[in-house]
């Protein structure tokens, strides 16, 4: 696989919402036709450039199925071969994140409207299915929350106070996060459940807090583990879907006290992962990746870079009262197209130990042929 395959990064514009309809906005935002390109028509004072490209542009008409079939299907399989696979939903309040990803799920099926992450799910267990004949494989998933730098585990028994989760590193396993709850999922149903149970968890947390939903980033991690029956060769990786906190600036939303620090701490998770994102395509920084600046960092640092593919969803709306994060939104997402990764596979230490000693006894056998 080629650098440039390893991350790829969308944009997505929404359709306008009633909201916009009934103010009178219009549309601003053009696709250059046959070309993944955006143009911005409308005049603001912080805009760079008209145009930006990147992998993938969706347009308003453009279906969920769509963007599934042609960003998540051609990266999911190599979840199976053993790299770690994660999907960034960005963007501003209300431009179509959790729509796009599926964060939220009620169960019902319907293709027009649900996201990737069950989209995703199914396909994972389809997979499965192929491969019993030849391997054990076992899923499990983890889902968090991430708020004011609190990380929250939405799938424990435990009351939301008691649900908290620490950051630890590993020599030897890297990131460990101290009692976070892995739910067995071995069929699609399981594993619908858990997004269903922790998107609940967050609602009744919205509801009490205010809407905390678009200020908080969610995680959901799909762990898959694969043994080949003869025991020969075992893969492990993780696929995770994170649908970030709102990246409208507070500023504009003229917050105040608990809200200001809110949006206070998710720029800086932003602005970190950004740089992290700049640094691994060789930017500014000299080749130093400073994961440490924040928590959202730290919990995705084996997401990203290293043994990762890597996609980035932009999300916009289309209107013209929005230029100004729309803007800030395309900037943010063009820099990210610069990451260049070299994935490497997970295997584990014993798998690789076989294949080192077959490799010796081959060796041998050979002297031993020609002596
Ligand atoms: P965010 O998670 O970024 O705050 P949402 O996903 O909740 O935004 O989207 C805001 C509103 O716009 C929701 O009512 C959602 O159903 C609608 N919406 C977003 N994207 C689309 C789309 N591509 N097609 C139709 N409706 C959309
Ligand atoms: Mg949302």
């Amino acid at each position: 696989m080629s650098s440039t395959d390893c991350v790829k990064v969308a944009v997505r514009v929404r359709p306008l919402v009633e909201r916009e309809i009934s103010r009178g906005c219009v549309q601003i935002v053009e696709k250059t036709p046959g070309e993944p390109q955006i143009s911005i028509t409308g005049e603001s004072n912080s805009k760079t450039q008209d145009s930006y490209t990147f992998n993938n542009v969706f347009m308003p008409e453009d279906s969920q199925d769509k963007v599934y079939n042609d960003c998540i299907t051609p990266i999911l399989g190599k979840l199976f071969e053993g790299y770690n696979v994660t999907i960034l939903a960005y963007g501003q309040t209300g431009s179509g994140k959790t729509h796009t990803m599926g964060t939220v799920f009620d169960g019902e099926w319907d293709a027009s409207r649900v996201g990737i992450i069950p989209r995703a799910l199914k396909d994972i267990f389809k997979t499965v299915q192929t491969m019993e004949n030849d391997y054990t494989v076992s899923v499990s998933c983890s889902f968090m929350e991430l708020y004011q730098e609190v990380l929250f585990d939405l799938l424990t028994d435990r009351p939301r106070e008691q649900s908290v989760c620490e950051i630890r590193e590993d020599g030897t396993k890297g990131i460990i996060i101290n009692g976070l709850c892995e739910i067995p999922a071995n069929d699609e149903n399981k594993a619908n459940n858990c997004l269903i149970l922790g998107g609940s968890k967050r609602t009744v947390g919205a509801t009490a807090m205010n809407d905390v939903s678009s200020r908080s980033h969610a995680i959901f991690i799909v762990n898959v583990r694969s043994q080949k029956l003869d025991g020969s060769e075992s893969t492990s990786a993780k696929f995770t879907l994170v649908d970030l906190a709102g990246s409208e600036r507070s500023k504009k939303t003229k917050a105040t006290g608990t809200r200001f620090k809110e949006g206070v701490k998710i720029n800086q998770g932003l602005l970190a992962l950004g740089n992290v994102i700049s640094a691994l395509g060789g930017g500014s920084s000299g080749g130093y990746i400073s994961y440490r600046d924040s928590k959202l960092t730290r919990l995705l640092q084996d997401s990203l870079g290293g043994n990762s593919v890597t996609l980035m969803v932009a999300c916009i709306s289309p209107a013209d009262y929005n230029i100004e994060e729309t803007l800030s939104t395309l900037r943010y997402a063009d820099r990210a197209k610069k990451i260049k990764n070299k994935p490497i596979k997970n295997e584990d230490s014993h798998s690789a130990e076989v294949k080192k000693l077959n490799a010796i006894i081959q060796e041998l056998r050979v002297q031993l042929l020609t002596k």
